[in-house]
């Protein structure tokens, strides 16, 4: 298998386990795509979707995999991409099998809520292109100010420490099931690997075990 054709990876980490830096990276070494469904809501000026986002709710799965579907059919995707935080649940994972979407690698990047929470609440994002940053993990070179473009960063409105702990719990109502979904994908040989990543180590070396990972099935 030529695995560069072939990288349709999924993140399904709890949120600030690092899904949105590591798909960033995968998507300049791999040339494929980044889909982050949070970002993609974010962009849609709609208020009851804003509201949503701001209180820490999913949003309805017929909304969410519509967005899904038309990104993933477009051309750009023909080759892989990196889906970061869809599924959220097993509805959606099977949205993606019935659609006939093909998933090779599933990556589950665990982290201590302790530690969820500090970086999140670390966390800044540039709006227009999504880029992370982390004011101590994963600084800008100026301070808060983006990279490439020089504009100002900002904190999530979801990343605050009462909203972070209900994501959390949102999280942690689905992430069994659909665990155990692609458990069942890869003993069906539907799916090449589903594999737990720990996430509490520096953004390289995690990144590293990723692609080590990915290599394994070159
Ligand atoms: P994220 O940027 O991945 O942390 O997502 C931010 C927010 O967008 C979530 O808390 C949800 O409100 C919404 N969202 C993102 N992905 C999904 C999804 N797959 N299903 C439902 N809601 C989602």
């Amino acid at each position: 298998m030529n695995i560069y054709k072939n990288i349709r990876v999924i993140f399904i980490g709890a949120p600030g386990t690092g899904k949105g830096t590591q798909s960033e990276l995968l998507t300049k070494k791999y040339r494929v795509p980044k889909i982050s469904v949070g970002e993609l809501l974010r962009k849609l000026v709609n208020n009851n979707i804003s509201n949503d986002i701001n209180s820490g709710e999913l949003i309805s799965d017929s909304i969410v995999c519509n967005i899904v579907k038309i990104r993933i059919y477009k051309r750009d995707c023909n080759n892989g991409f990196i889906l970061d935080g869809f599924p959220r649940n097993i509805n959606q994972a099977q949205y993606l099998t019935i659609n006939n979407i093909k998933i090779n690698f599933v990556f589950n990047i665990k982290l201590s809520y302790k530690i969820i929470i500090k970086r999140l609440l670390g966390r800044r994002i540039h709006n227009l292109s999504g880029r992370i940053y982390h004011i101590k993990y994963n600084p800008p070179l100026v301070s808060d100010l983006d990279n490439i473009t020089g504009e100002k960063l900002s904190s999530r409105k979801d990343d605050n420490v009462d909203i972070i702990k209900h994501r959390l719990k949102v999280h942690e109502k689905q992430i069994g099931d659909i665990v155990n979904y692609y458990k069942q994908e890869v003993k069906l040989g539907n799916i090449l690997l589903y594999r737990e990543i720990d996430g509490s180590k520096p953004i390289n070396l995690v990144h590293a075990e990723i692609i080590n990972s990915i290599n394994h099935f070159s």
